[in-house]
């Protein structure tokens, strides 16, 4: 079984993503820890982020991986290559870059199908921009979570400074996000867009806990 949580940056898809696969039994798969490190690479190889041939053939060449910390179920580190970048992919540069690197068609298709290759192996949830529309269209269960940009914005902030990674500015963060949200949803490949069938979830003013419940008791309707 599928579940697709899709939905803008800082809608709270990570923490209800990884909560819901807990609570359910299954593994999860965070999409836009893909597309981060292949902006990491290309920051790395110092590729430039509008040559989307060459941007492609980075995502063709690296295999990224997810594996466990001791006694976790769920996959927590994530490596480019072997090379581990969990902490490198979060920063404010990579934030400002990332949103660039997957509007290049070349690599969505090698990162859906390495996607598809892995949600295929078991029970997943999977979160992203575009995972019930392009990535799972058949998947079981589609969520499209929301909430305000201000709300967001907030909750971002406090992820990381709870990670000690990645910028506390307010401002910062806020316009980042705003950017993004422009920049994902116009793209000519895959536009962050809720597919037809998605339950749609407004989380301003609600608690995580509250949606996290929802998404468990229609996953098991
Ligand atoms: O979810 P996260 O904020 O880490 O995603 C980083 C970026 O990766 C997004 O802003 C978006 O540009 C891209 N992304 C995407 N499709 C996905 C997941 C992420 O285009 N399925």
């Amino acid at each position: 079984m599928i579940i697709a949580i899709d939905g803008p940056s800082g809608a709270g898809k990570s923490t209800v993503s990884k909560a819901v696969a807990r609570r359910l039994g299954f593994s999860c798969l965070d999409t836009g820890a893909m597309y981060r490190s292949i902006a990491w690479q290309a920051l790395q190889d110092g590729v430039s982020l509008e040559d989307g041939e060459a941007l492609g053939r980075i995502a063709d060449m690296h295999e990224i991986g997810f594996s466990h910390e001791p006694g976790d179920p769920l996959p927590r580190r994530v490596s480019i290559s072997g090379v581990d970048v969990t902490d490198a992919i979060r920063t404010a540069e990579i934030d400002r870059s990332v949103s660039a690197v997957a509007a290049a068609p070349a690599v969505r298709q090698a990162l859906v199908a390495q996607q598809q290759r892995i949600g295929r192996a078991g029970n997943y949830v999977v979160e992203g921009r575009d995972i019930g529309t392009a990535v799972f269209p058949e998947a079981e269960l589609k969520v499209f979570l929301t909430a305000s940009a201000a709300e967001r914005a907030h909750r971002r902030v406090a992820q990381n400074e709870r990670r000690g990674v990645g910028s506390t500015d307010y401002a910062e963060v806020l316009a980042d996000i705003e950017r993004r949200d422009a920049i994902d949803s116009s793209r000519d490949t895959s536009p962050l867009k809720p597919a037809p069938d998605a339950v749609q979830m407004d989380s301003t003013g609600r608690t995580i806990e509250q949606v996290i419940e929802r998404i468990c008791a229609l996953a098991q309707e």
